[in-house]
C-alpha cells in the first residue's frame, strides 16, 4: 500500500454550469494505492476552491469543495474497464475531474435564502451575507405579524368535520 499526497493545476476548466473549477486552479489530492488480485484500488478525497455565480441573484460565490472517491484501476486484459494501470502507472484526472464535477450543485445560491433579483429593477434583493446586516423585524410590522399569525390559526381551524353521516 502507498499514501500520496498531490496538489496539481486543473489543467482545463473543469465543470461547464454556473459555477466550475477555474483552470490553473490547485485541486489537492489525498489518497491511496493498495494492490489486489486484479489491480490497484485506488481510495481517496480531492479538494479545491469552485467559483461562480449565484444561480438566483448572480453574485460571484466562491466555495470550498472536497469528495471521497474510489475506483479500481485493472491490470489489462481481455475485459475492457473503465480505468486500467497502464505502464505501471494510474492516471487519476478523469476519476477526480468526475468526482469534483458532478460535487457541484446544479443551482448553487450565495445562501439558502437568497432572494434573487428584484422582478421590477432587477437588481439584488440581497442586502449581505454578512452577519451584522441581520437586523430585528423593524416594529413597524410587528402588527402584521401577529396579524397574519391568527390569520393563519383561524384559516386551519376552519375545516369542519364530516365524519358523521346520518
Ligand atoms: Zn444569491
Amino acid at each position: 500500500m502507498r499514501v500520496f499526497t498531490l496538489e496539481v493545476p486543473a489543467e482545463a476548466q473543469w465543470g461547464e454550469g454556473l459555477v466550475s473549477f477555474p483552470k490553473g486552479e490547485i485541486v489537492r489530492v489525498d489518497g491511496r494505492l493498495e494492490s489486489v488480485h486484479e489491480g490497484i484500488l485506488v481510495t481517496g478525497t480531492a479538494d479545491a476552491q469552485s467559483v461562480g455565480e449565484c444561480g438566483r441573484c448572480l453574485t460571484d460565490i466562491a466555495e470550498h469543495v472536497e469528495v471521497e472517491f474510489q475506483e479500481l484501476f485493472a491490470y489489462p486484459g481481455d475485459e475492457a474497464t473503465d480505468f486500467e494501470v497502464q505502464d505501471d502507472h494510474v492516471d487519476l484526472e478523469i476519476l477526480v475531474r468526475d468526482a469534483m464535477v458532478l460535487s457541484l450543485p446544479f443551482q448553487p445560491v450565495c445562501q439558502p435564502d437568497c432572494p434573487g433579483l428584484d422582478p421590477n429593477t432587477g437588481e439584488r434583493l440581497t442586502i449581505s451575507t454578512e452577519t451584522e446586516q441581520r437586523e430585528p423585524l423593524d416594529p413597524r410590522w410587528a402588527a402584521l405579524q401577529d396579524y397574519s399569525k391568527d390569520h393563519d390559526d383561524k384559516a386551519s381551524r376552519s375545516g369542519v368535520d364530516h365524519t358523521e353521516e346520518s
